[in-house]
């Protein structure tokens, strides 16, 4: 079932746990992650990049792709196409294609600049009837070309967005994209307990979910945190296990290099890491 992602935000923030936002990249993503969600009935959004979209083919070859599935394989629990880390233009097309959701990433932009652009977003998604989340504070790493410092948001400047009617908000409270360094200095929690003081209700959004403790991620979600990207841990569960199938010389043997056979423990793993993830951000039967 398509929906945005305001509703299961709004709920997941008042039941205390959080939807996870698994960043999809062809068919067999789609299709892992729509069934993880379906055998643990709860609520996920699919997360698309510009860079995504256009390796699929583009932004409607997406929502074609994701709408057939739900369609083809009896999806019944609720499901968000959400923009990841879109430019203004790149809110626009995915509004024009059917999307469900945008996060409109303004946050290398001045405080200002995001705001009048936060609000022209803000508009033109809800009169088309998406949700949108925006981003205060750049998240650390780099994401298909797109690179944060990993700062720590201002939370006046998060009340300030927060204000624009946004559905939920993305603050950089030390995370960053992709694997975490030895070094990192752990999240933030007194700068997303300020944020979530001054924000009340709104649910907040964690990047870069990816080796973040299970404890960390825990005291995120009490702290408000109600949406959780996972996106690097996919990609890794589906190399090492399609590394370990050639590797055994599975694909030299009988039929073995049929790409339904080749791309199948990938996707398995996917899939797995997606049910292990809703488990940890306690999603499961939340549909
Ligand atoms: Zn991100």
């Amino acid at each position: 079932m398509l929906v945005t992602a305001t509703k299961m935000l709004q709920d997941a923030k008042a039941g205390h746990y959080a939807v996870g936002q698994f960043n999809i990249n062809n068919l067999e993503w789609t299709k892992a992650a729509l069934t993880a969600a379906q055998e643990c009935n709860s609520p996920i959004i699919l997360g698309v990049t510009a860079g995504a979209s256009k390796y699929m083919g583009g932004y409607n070859t997406a929502v074609g792709m994701i709408k057939g599935l739900i369609k083809d394989l009896n999806i019944t629990v609720p499901v968000a196409i959400h923009l990841d880390h879109g430019s203004f233009d790149d809110c626009l097309k995915c509004i024009e294609a059917g999307f469900t959701s945008v996060m409109f990433d303004g946050s290398h932009y001045e405080i200002d600049e995001n705001i009048a652009k936060t609000t022209e977003i803000v508009k033109l998604a809800h009169e088309a009837g998406l949700s949108v989340e925006a981003e205060v504070g750049a998240i650390g790493g780099e994401e298909d070309g797109v690179v944060g410092t990993g700062e720590c948001a201002d939370p006046v400047e998060c009340k300030k967005i927060a204000d624009l009617g946004v559905d939920f908000l993305a603050a950089g409270i030390g995370n960053i994209h992709g694997k975490y360094p030895e070094n990192w200095a752990g999240l933030s929690f007194e700068t997303l307990d300020a944020i979530q003081q001054l924000t009340g209700d709104l649910p907040l959004v964690l990047h870069g979910g990816t080796g973040i403790p299970e404890d960390m991620i825990k005291k995120a979600i009490n702290l408000g945190v109600a949406k959780i990207n996972v996106n690097t841990e996919c990609q890794l569960a589906f190399a090492a296990a399609t590394r370990e199938y050639i590797e055994a010389g599975k694909d030299l043997q009988g039929k073995g290099f049929d790409p339904r056979k080749l791309l199948a423990p990938g996707a398995a793993a996917i899939k797995e890491t997606v049910k292990t993830k809703m488990e940890l951000f306690g999603s499961v039967n939340k549909a």
